[in-house]
């Protein structure tokens, strides 16, 4: 018969930002099943198919187990001491040339907090710059600082059962069917089984879409002349709340004049959706009694994505929507596991754990007594910098932990060629990924599966991530390698467990001052804010005051900005990227599992009139051509995207989607344009 589990573990699932709580049942040191657990708080249950099935990759047979070294131009293993060493010396020598400012790091949502808070400590402490960034940066950058402005934290505003309870939903810029499947389940049985009124704002009819009672599908780049055509409607049928407007919010004449100027006429000649579809979808959000907005990358991702997350804001805030109990806010459902909690350690360029400012004194001098060590004071690079900078000659060594910039991020040609000539790019990964093959060195690392310490989810709860398998070979978690490198520095970071890294996390930062492993053991799941042991998170932020300095929500009235890139004679098409369901990203941990039968593929998405008019037929190579690059894909054909836009995944990098992708970027985070590429097509 066959031999019986052997033990079970129960841990946080590391795809998505859902934040399903799986329980993994292993036999012999291998996974026997991974299944949803049904005490879960967000999952209940329920989990999709890549937290189910996409394990395979543990047991890949290109699974990195051995350091790498690049000796005369290729990649041999060595020892950990030999990579440590060049590791060492390659950083020292970096800033003995050009100064603490002439070394970054890239840290990572696919690491727990623990792991990311220590990078950013031995970044700040040993190396003494705050060039440390991470991979939201790419995505949710413009919600961290729209939400803040708005409202004073850069999270959701509530839980998602409280969401469940939402009349009215407006789903804005997200596939949450395919890129968070449990949250779109819960969403789509809401709408289905408990009759919340549903509008859609994104271009395709894909997932929710295909339910909404008003589905607006506006031109790529156009959402704040969009959420500025809701808000005017919003304001002249008089559904606001005055009260609420008076007592907690500031900033209404300033938009009142401003939003003037978006009549639904204008709007629709601006977004291209109808003004009758406009004036529906705004009285549906006005007349709730308990609206709620979800968003996701499709409202983020723009050259004007802060502002475009803050008109998104100003609805709620209109309605007295958030922070009252009558409705449930706005909050953004985050793409990656931990993308949430990798900024809320501080792995960013002008914060610290906490959202602490670098500039801000008091806050430098609380982490630094934490740290007995000081905090430098300016703001470090930005990822697109830290590639211009490398480009320019003055970064002399980049350290990217668990990214694969070279598939993954905009424009990807330019990434190679800074990777290329930057002396020094030390990389931890589990595959040798397109971003490992251009690294110095390679350092074999430990994957969710088999890592301890916590990751937070779209709604700001700590989970705890155990492992339920040993490192294969030589591979270390992320945590080891961080403190394996700052001993070969010299240096030591302290907190050598990960509980004692959150532990000290939340002596540095008061927004997790209750939270420590020990208590999500207990508890399972607890929200930020935390600020102590005793008391439960809060799930539901804002209801004494906002967190802005006066306590007072702010509405924003930026005017709508085209994007970057406009359709013209020559790139007459414009294409939108994002995610399908079987895979993750740039697929390096998908497409080494099961999930590679369902998906093959990046294939691309083409209304039926646009393949007419270009000969193609369903199935067939077409070459996709942007101002940036060039790459071939397979047509589908589908009236899901509307004539003129074309739709495609980037989780094969071989596919090259991202040499295609802009470098225009959010104007106030450095966001890529990931949404809006002009492009022109030909057989291929
Ligand atoms: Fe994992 Fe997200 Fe799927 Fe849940 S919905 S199992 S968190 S990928």
């Amino acid at each position: 018969g066959r031999a019986a589990v052997t033990a079970r573990t129960r841990t946080t699932c590391g795809y998505c930002g859902v934040g399903c709580s799986l329980e993994v049942l292993t036999r012999d040191g291998e996974v026997a099943a991974v299944l949803p657990d049904r005490n879960g708080p967000v999952n209940r249950g329920h989990a999709c198919v890549k937290g189910r099935f996409a394990h395979g990759f543990l047991r890949s047979p290109d699974r990195l187990t051995r350091p790498l070294l690049r000796r005369d131009g290729r990649l041999e293993e060595v020892t950990w001491a030999e990579a440590l060493d060049r590791v060492a010396r390659g950083l020292r020598a970096a800033v003995a040339g050009g100064g603490p400012g002439a070394v970054a790091a890239i840290s990572s949502a696919r690491a727990t907090n623990e792991e990311n808070y220590l990078l950013q400590k031995l970044m700040r402490v040993v190396l003494g710059t705050n060039n440390i960034d991470n991979c939201s940066r790419l995505c949710h950058s413009p919600s961290a600082a729209g939400l803040t402005a708005s409202l004073g934290l850069p999270g959701g505003t509530d839980a998602f059962e409280d969401v469940e309870r939402a009349d009215c939903l407006l789903l804005a810029g997200a596939n949450p069917a395919e890129a968070h499947p449990v949250a779109g389940a819960r969403l789509l049985r809401q709408v289905l089984e408990r009759g919340t009124r549903l509008v859609v704002a994104d271009p395709r009819t894909v997932g929710l879409a295909r339910h909404a009672d008003v589905h607006l599908r506006p031109r790529p780049g156009t959402n704040v002349a969009l959420f500025h055509g809701l808000a005017h409607v919003l304001l002249t049928e008089g559904m606001i709340d005055e009260e609420f407007l008076r007592r907690r919010a500031a900033g209404l004449p300033e938009l009142a004049v401003l939003l003037d100027g978006y009549p639904p006429e204008r709007v629709a000649a601006l977004t291209g959706v109808p003004a009758a579809d406009l004036v529906a979808a705004a009285r549906l959000y006005g007349r709730a009694e308990r609206p709620a907005i979800v968003y996701g990358l499709g409202v983020t991702e723009h050259l004007h994505g802060t502002d475009g997350v803050r008109a998104l804001a100003n609805l709620a805030i209109l309605r007295g929507a958030v922070g009252t109990g009558r409705g449930f806010g706005i909050n953004p459902l985050r793409g990656q596991n931990n993308v949430q909690g990798a900024s809320d350690m501080g792995a960013l360029p002008d914060t610290l754990p906490g959202y602490g400012r670098v500039t801000d004194p008091a806050a430098r001098r609380r982490a630094g007594a934490v740290w007995g060590a000081p905090v430098p004071e300016r703001p470090g690079m930005r990822i697109p910098e830290m590639f211009a900078a490398a480009r320019a000659g003055t970064l002399r060594a980049l350290w990217i932990m668990g990214e694969n910039v070279c598939a993954t991020d905009p424009d990807a040609g330019r990434v190679a060629e800074a990777l290329d000539a930057c002396p020094l790019v030390i990389c931890q990964e589990l595959f040798p990924s397109e971003t490992a093959r251009r690294a110095d060195v390679v350092l074999p690392v430990t994957s969710w599966l088999e890592k301890d310490g916590t990751f937070v989810n779209f709604d700001r709860r700590f989970q705890r991530v155990r492992p339920a398998l040993d490192p294969p070979g030589e591979a270390m978690s992320d945590f080891a390698v961080i403190h394996a490198v700052a001993a070969a520095l010299g240096a030591d970071l302290g907190c050598p467990t990960p509980a004692a890294a959150l532990a000290e996390c939340a002596r540095v930062a008061p927004l997790f001052a209750g939270l420590s492993h020990e208590r999500l053991d207990a508890e399972g799941a607890v929200p930020w804010p935390c600020p102590d042991p005793a008391a439960p998170g809060e799930a539901r932020l804002y209801r004494e005051r906002f967190a802005t300095p006066d306590g007072l929500a702010r509405l924003a009235a930026p005017p709508y900005l085209p994007p970057g890139e406009t359709p013209d004679d020559r790139y007459p098409l414009v294409m939108v990227t994002g995610r399908r369901w079987a895979h993750y990203n740039s697929g390096t941990m998908t497409r080494r599992t099961g999930n590679l039968l369902l998906d093959p593929g990046d294939r691309l998405d083409l209304h039926p009139a646009d393949a007419a008019r270009h000969g193609l037929a369903d199935g067939a190579p077409v070459v996709v051509e942007s101002r940036h690059g060039r790459a071939t894909l397979l047509a589908r054909l589908t009236d899901e995207v509307p004539p003129g836009q074309v739709f495609c995944a980037f989780h094969f990098p071989g596919s090259g989607v991202n040499t295609l992708t802009s470098d225009h970027t959010d104007t106030v985070t450095s966001c890529p344009e990931y949404k809006v590429t002009a492009v022109r097509l030909a057989r291929g």
